[in-house]
């Protein structure tokens, strides 16, 4: 029988699930309000019944490998417990992989969403053929994953890719996790708003001015229609944005020279807007860059590139999960 994952991406606005083959055919993908307001039995209560759905319809003629979820926050491995996550207030230290296994009756794998991204990616999107590939996750906060060897690194507590909270600017803006001048104050579609509705404040821009005052949900994507309609102040927040997004890139690129670094998330959509001054920093801060830039072989440039799954990356991530995990079962011998 045909083997089928669930992949669940778990957020603090909104749930998706879906069911996916071990081809990466996408069945069918349903999706929800988290509303978290109604507390985690509730929130958890739908997102089971979600999944039940899937598995009714679909898992009745093929082999339900188990369900991977992506979550925005520092997970537990071990303990399959969501420690803390920032977009997710109050679900500190909760046991999601006990709840799901015993409501579910099924394997459940978590993981954090830029990994799920990121291995999303490795399966069949920008890095598929490679084994090694960096992502970058450019929402309403920064979140990074690598690939190494075919799987998600996680490092030696579990915390490997808060790339984030790489610092970009001595002494720059606070950031929440106690540094200062975090990729993450620079780089996510909060900080296109913030820089945004400073230069509002400061008189710089008087059409993002009144796009602002007609727009009660004024964004980043709001900023960014600005600058394709020619505000130049608009398009430098994305030249910065780019800027910063290229000197991190550059630490990256120099520290582990790997083939293939992805940029995904909301922001990038405003790629064509902050591309150029990240290539520009790229050229100019890394040899290693530099080296690819010179060779005629494609094999040997450092590709830096958006998500080709966009924002389907991180939930066909979640469902490689379980897949990966039943390949290195059938191969480990302790499983004979
Ligand atoms: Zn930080």
């Amino acid at each position: 029988m045909r083997p089928l994952a669930i992949g669940v991406d778990l957020g603090g606005t909104n749930m998706r699930v879906a069911a996916i083959e071990d081809d990466g055919t996408q069945l069918q993908i349903i999706r929800s309000a988290t509303n978290l307001a109604r507390g985690y039995e509730l929130v958890m209560g739908e997102l089971v019944s979600m999944i039940r759905d899937l598995v009714r319809t679909f898992a009745a003629n093929r082999r339900l490998l188990g369900i991977g979820v992506g979550i925005p926050g520092i997970i537990d491995l071990e303990s399959g417990t969501l420690k803390t996550a920032s977009n997710i207030p109050g679900w500190n230290d909760c046991p999601l992989r006990d709840t799901l296994e015993s409501a579910l009756q099924a394997p459940v794998i978590l993981d954090n969403d830029a990994n799920c991204a990121a291995l999303g990616e490795k399966w069949i999107g920008a890095g598929r053929n490679l084994n090694d590939l960096c992502m970058l996750t450019l929402g309403t906060g920064v979140g990074g994953g690598f690939i190494l060897n075919g799987k998600p690194w996680h490092g030696a507590i579990g915390m490997a890719g808060e790339l984030g909270h790489m610092s970009v600017v001595p002494e720059g803006r606070g950031c929440a996790c106690g540094n200062r001048g975090c990729l993450e104050q620079y780089a996510s579609a909060t900080a296109i708003r913030r820089m945004a509705l400073e230069a509002v404040a400061a008189g710089l821009s008087p059409q993002l001015a009144g796009v602002a005052d007609l727009n009660p949900h004024f964004d980043a994507r709001a900023v960014f229609d600005c600058a394709v309609a020619g505000d130049s102040r608009a398009r430098a927040i994305f030249e910065s944005v780019g800027t910063a997004l290229g000197v991190a890139l550059a630490n990256l690129i120099n520290a582990l020279n790997l083939p293939v670094y992805v940029v995904g998330g909301g922001v990038s959509n405003a790629w064509e807007a902050f591309s150029p001054s990240m290539f520009r920093q790229l050229s100019k801060r890394s040899i290693v860059f530099r080296a690819g830039e010179l060779q005629q072989s494609q094999k040997k440039t450092t590709i830096v590139t958006r998500t080709f799954l966009q924002e389907n990356a991180g939930l066909l991530g979640a469902a490689r999960l379980p897949m990966l995990a039943e390949q290195s079962t059938r191969r480990s011998p302790l499983a004979v």
